[in-house]
């Protein structure tokens, strides 16, 4: 056996029809990965063919989604619409060369066919009346009407290929007739386009969704027809959401942007979506390097994988977590910005205090706001944590404040003076501290929380006791 080393080519291939859900963007994550772990190329090809469903917001969102994840492609976007003058060329080649013929056929005519197949209990397809062999003589050619082109799908044997995913697959060209590749108006079909794509675009790898399986025996037979090999495959299955319902717009699924609108880091997000389908042993955390490093067709999933919203929040926790302050305060910063805070350099420190107990940025940017704007207790934390018994050490500990050095420890030991003058333990005078400063009883260290404030907004805060 001989091996030639080619450059993996791979590509996503999606159609810009409305909307883009994580399902669709895991088609995309496991081609990026493919070309990044082997060194190869990744192509963005936009199957924009069908007029009446694809627009340019929908492109938008792919472009948009992609760029946040961090899935560069190496060439395109291409539009198929732009590639109709090359399908055609071909096309023309095909009829030359025999490969494919005119077929007359009417709507009602095939429809006739179809009722009478089904009838008698057979497979709907074409019967070949207008596929021409020696010795046959076709019908006569009606006027006036413009044909299809059909391809001289092979008779016989079957079409068979090893699915990165499925394993071997089979499918006998007895199951498969001639598919019109080209309408009346000369326009050619979804699965021709795909395959003079592939061709042109020298993919070596088609990483797909698993919808795409019945199509593949017709893409394989125009590949040959075309004097060339097909690319491997690996379709994936499907991505369920937590109903268990194949994930769509209409069973609730959220476009891909929404998530970062919601505050999930694009690292996470690849590492969860990586894990929608494949494994690398029990690793659930890891970094995009990491994946990239790991990826390779042979750990792909068989069984559809299921969407799980609070798995996909713990990964973002721990992404988050792990993330650097000075990296998380501009992320932060912008989810403020949405509310029209302004962030300053003491960002950075506030998210080093309150990320452990966040989930998204936008959780994060909850607590951050309370640095930034005025907060206001609830009525309920009020009247259960400041007591009149307590209002003279919050006094005293502003008073304290105003003195001493602004620094955490300086902090700390007024906190202790303060617990000690007025014979009160700890949570007796941070509670209610920390209603007034961040408007809720629960959060990290007291001298740590008030450090990142100025001197004049805790002592105002404090003053509303
Ligand atoms: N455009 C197809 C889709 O969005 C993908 C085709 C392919 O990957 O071959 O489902």
């Amino acid at each position: 056996m001989t091996t030639t080393t080619t450059k993996t080519r791979t590509r996503f291939a999606p159609s810009p029809t409305g909307f883009i859900h994580l399902g669709n963007i895991r088609s995309a994550l496991y081609p990026w990965a493919f070309a990044r772990s082997t060194g190869g190329d990744f192509i963005l090809r936009i199957e924009d063919t069908d007029l009446e469903r694809s627009t340019q917001a929908a492109v938008d969102v792919i472009l948009e989604g992609m760029a946040w994840l961090g899935l560069d492609h190496d060439e395109g976007p291409f539009y198929q619409m732009q590639r109709m003058d090359r399908y055609k060329e071909v096309l023309a080649q095909m009829q030359q060369q025999g490969l494919v013929y005119p077929c007359y056929m009417s709507v009602e005519e095939l429809d006739a066919l179809r009722e009478k197949q089904m009838a008698a209990k057979q497979k709907p397809r074409y019967d070949g009346t207008w596929r021409p062999e020696p010795g046959k003589t076709l019908p006569p050619v009606p006027e006036g009407v413009k044909p299809v082109l059909r391809f001289r799908n092979p008779q016989g044997g079957v079409v068979a290929w090893d699915d990165k995913v499925k394993g071997r697959v089979e499918v006998s060209n007895e199951e498969l007739d001639d598919l019109v590749i080209a309408r009346p108006d000369g326009t050619p079909t979804y699965n021709f386009c795909v395959v003079v794509d592939d061709i042109d675009m020298a993919i070596t790898h088609v990483i797909r969704g698993d919808d795409h399986v019945n199509n593949t025996p017709r893409q394989i037979n125009i590949f040959r027809a075309l004097g060339k090999e097909p690319p491997v495959y690996a379709h994936l299955p499907t991505v369920l959401n937590e109903q268990g319902e194949k994930m769509s717009k209409r069973h609730g699924a959220k476009p891909v942007t929404q998530y970062r609108d919601d505050g999930f880091l694009p690292d996470a997000m690849v590492n969860y979506l990586a894990r929608l389908g494949w494994s690398h042993g029990d690793d659930e955390i890891f970094s995009r390097a990491q994946f990239i490093e790991w990826f390779n067709l042979d750990h792909l999933g068989r069984s559809a994988a299921q969407f799980d919203e609070t798995k996909l929040r713990w990964v973002n926790a721990q992404h988050l977590k792990a993330m650097a302050d000075d990296a998380l305060a501009p992320l932060v910063a912008e989810q403020l910005s949405k509310r029209g805070i302004v962030a300053d350099e003491r960002l950075a420190a506030i998210c080093g205090l309150f990320k452990d107990r966040c989930d998204t940025t936008v959780a994060l940017a909850n607590w951050a706001a309370a640095y930034y704007t005025d907060v206001t207790p609830s009525e309920e934390d009020r009247a259960q944590h400041i007591s009149d018994a307590v209002r003279p050490a919050i006094a005293s500990l502003a008073v304290k404040l105003s003195a001493v050095a602004w620094d955490k420890p300086a902090i700390a030991s007024a906190i202790k003076e303060v617990l000690s003058e007025h014979g009160l333990k700890m949570p007796a005078l941070a509670m209610p501290v920390r209603v007034l400063v961040m408007g809720t009883p629960q959060t990290p260290s007291l001298d740590a929380v008030l450090a990142n404030f100025s001197r004049e907004k805790i002592i105002e805060r404090l003053k509303r006791a």
